[in-house]
């Protein structure tokens, strides 16, 4: 079986582990750890990067800094990652869902700001949603695939309503926005380094943004709020720190980031360019600079899920692993009573999207059965 994203460990993984087992310093103590939080924030223009356990507690800690409370709403596509809710739930909130655009499958800026227009209030210097009562307290924004939406839009919004700019950047490694780095486009962006992504620390995540002040905080809260030098702590912190183990890891893959992504991009141009041509399917869009996280097709419009599934396992009778995508968090059980808006194009894509292998060692040989085996089936 041709795998869908497997890790690329053949660099100096094994070396960097065999030393922190040699030097005893395994776990969230160690040379590897600020090393790989330098390399992060290098790589995304990020004064620094805050280093945690997995991308979802990366999420928590931005949002509880960011001020996220009990009772509150953040705003969040629907078309995501269950993560990027629970983080929000983890925070006692809920997630008010709204709509993805077409041309890159990232939360529409247009369709966040009319909705704010049409059902919120500012009372007592809070935004409340009207309808439920809740104040709104920040905006969340996904950057789908490693796409990159209007930044530009976003960040107007959030300053006209004073809502913290906090970016779900999991699978957003390498990205470019107008040819720079995304570490500045946002309060605090979260990355993920989960088996699957394009570097992998085996779990992980990193905190980054352009607010210094709330990164100090994020580091903080990830690292149970102790002040030092005695058993002191001023607020109720989390145990979120990566351990040397992650980072050395994620060391020896930010080594290679470059090649990484340059294979994403590859591979995502290999497939537009031979299963564009299939008729009334189509392939993932890109933005200018995106990261390619994942590539596949998109079957014809009005395909149901059980279609695309169909075609899915039929790709996968060939030999080659081809998966659906994510089912948007209103059809999850817990969050189907949340505030909600008009969720038409999500409805749209996410029953039609196939993934298909895209492995950063994934081989030309490898790549030309995957279109075979494609083109055969969906002629
Ligand atoms: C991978 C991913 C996450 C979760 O990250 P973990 O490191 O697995 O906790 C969150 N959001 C999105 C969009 C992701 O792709």
């Amino acid at each position: 079986m041709i795998p869908l994203a497997v890790p690329n460990l053949s660099g100096n993984e094994r070396k960097y582990l065999d030393d922190c087992i040699d030097t005893t310093f395994v776990s969230t103590v160690g040379e590897y750890v600020n090393r790989f939080e330098g390399m992060i924030a290098q790589n995304t223009g990020s004064a620094e990067a805050v280093a945690t356990s997995a991308g979802t507690t990366g999420l928590h800690a931005a949002l509880t800094a960011a001020g996220v409370k009990h009772g509150d709403l953040v705003i969040l596509p629907s078309f995501t990652f269950i993560a990027s809710a629970n983080a929000i739930r983890h925070c006692g909130a809920d997630p008010w869902l709204m709509d993805v655009s077409r041309t890159d499958w990232c939360l529409d800026p247009s369709a966040v700001l009319k909705r704010i227009q049409a059902e919120c209030v500012r009372k007592y210097g809070n935004l409340i949603h009207e309808p439920s009562g809740k104040k709104v307290a920040a905006l969340m924004p996904v950057y789908t695939l490693g796409n990159i939406p209007d930044m530009e839009a976003f960040r107007s919004i959030s300053l006209e309503y004073q809502l913290p700019l906090i970016v779900d950047a999991a699978c957003a490694i390498g990205a470019k926005y107008h040819d720079k780095d995304f570490g500045q486009l946002a309060d605090l962006s979260v990355l993920s380094f989960n088996g699957n992504k394009t570097v992998t620390c085996g779990g992980g995540g990193a905190v980054v943004g352009a607010s210094d002040k709330l990164l100090e905080l994020v580091r903080h809260l990830t690292t149970t709020a102790r002040v030092w030098p005695d058993y002191d702590f001023d607020m109720v912190g989390f145990n979120y720190r990566m351990t040397n183990v992650q980072a050395a890891i994620g060391c020896a893959q930010m080594e290679r980031v470059e090649s990484f992504v340059e294979r994403k991009r590859y591979v995502r141009r290999v497939y537009e360019e031979a299963l564009s041509d299939i008729s009334d399917f189509t392939t993932f869009p890109t933005t200018a600079g995106a990261s390619c996280w994942f590539s596949g097709i998109v079957t014809p419009e009005g395909y149901s899920f059980d279609k695309t599934k169909e075609i899915a396992s039929r790709i996968r009778e060939k030999g080659i692993d081809a998966k659906t995508f994510w089912k948007p968090i209103h059809h999850q059980k817990p969050y189907a009573d949340v505030p909600m808006e008009t969720l038409q194009v999500t409805d749209e894509i996410w029953e039609r999207i196939i993934t298909l292998p895209c492995s950063t060692g994934i081989t030309d040989d490898e790549l030309t059965q995957v279109i075979a085996a494609v083109r055969k089936i969906c002629k």
